[in-house]
């Protein structure tokens, strides 16, 4: 999912990456900033990035309730299958580090035994799905994995036949180039000191965050609110972004790529994201019902008790 096709590398490097060189990022909106304004956290709230950067509740009543009124929302089912989905790319791409370091580079067709014979477990009964819920989430995490395993073997073989005298370390690094679910603290910008991205690219810096829902204009806050955070812990400019957005269609597996360029714009819009919410949490404001309510927020039963 997170390993990009030809065309999108050649677009990541012949335009992305220089087009967000030419383009700059104003100074004052570098995450390494945090310490004056416009990034310098106003109020003492603390959020965590998907409350900033979730815009599912138009109005941000979401972010009172949970944080001011205590009061903890409903999973909905897409959520239920997100996580579910999220957590088992992530295991089968550790899983395979883990072959690699473990049977090195000498006893290559080991690591392939271990991949091929990597399958998913049933969803827990604790998601709380129903029985078909559960098959067909079952179902899902199978394409996946089959897809992404793929995927894996396809570039440990490339790498080996590439590099006939590499170690274990490199070949982990060539074959699977992400750190997944990098662990950041993002206190200097107001916001949670457990954040955690999807995946984080190095070699080129750019955050990818992976979705299964429709795609929506708000999901490019996420990267940006990322990128802040990594600029501000470790000083280097984080210029793009991608959200991996993967769709089930039957048993096919559809993946599409929104590559971006962490924009002033963005920054500047993720910033006032986050004061907007924290001063409805620092100064206990509830900022009524949102225009128009989805059945499948977290809070319906909360906000709408009528249905
Ligand atoms: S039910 Fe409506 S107002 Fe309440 S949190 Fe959800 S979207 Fe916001």
């Amino acid at each position: 999912m997170y390993f990009l096709a030809d065309d999108e590398r050649k677009q990541l490097l012949r335009y992305y990456l220089p087009k967000a060189r030419e383009l700059g990022v104003a100074e004052e909106l570098r995450g390494w900033n945090w310490h004056q304004p416009p990034l310098e956290p106003v109020y003492g709230a603390v959020l965590a990035l998907y409350e900033v950067a979730g815009r599912y509740c138009p109005s941000g009543r979401d972010v009172f309730l949970r944080r001011v009124q205590g009061i903890r929302g409903e999973p909905n089912l897409a959520m239920i299958q997100g996580a579910v989905l999220h957590d088992i790319l992530a295991d089968l791409l550790v899983a395979a580090k883990r072959a690699i370091y473990l049977y090195g580079t000498g006893n290559y067709r080991a690591i392939c035994e271990a991949l091929e014979k990597y399958a998913p477990a049933p969803p827990l009964p604790s998601t709380g799905l129903s029985e078909a819920e559960a098959a067909d989430l079952l179902g899902k995490m199978e394409i996946l994995c089959s897809f992404e395993r793929a995927r894996v073997l396809s570039r440990l073989q490339e790498v080996l036949a590439r590099h006939p005298y590499i170690g274990e370390d490199s070949l982990a690094n060539l074959t699977i180039p992400v750190v997944l679910e990098q662990k950041l603290n993002g206190a200097f910008l107001g916001l949670s000191g457990n954040l955690s991205t999807d995946a984080f690219i190095f070699s080129e810096p750019m955050i990818l965050d992976l979705k299964f829902g429709e795609p929506r204009d708000f999901h490019r806050l996420g990267t940006t609110g990322y990128a802040l955070v990594m600029e501000a812990l470790y000083e280097f400019p984080v210029n793009l972004g991608c959200i991996v957005y993967g769709e089930f269609r039957g048993d096919r597996l559809i993946v599409k790529r929104d590559i971006h360029i962490i924009s002033d714009e963005l920054r500047q819009w993720f910033i006032e994201e986050r004061d907007e919410k924290a001063r409805f949490v620092a100064e206990e404001i509830d900022p009524g019902l949102a225009g128009d309510c989805p059945a499948t927020c977290p809070f319906y039963r909360v906000c709408r008790p009528g249905g």
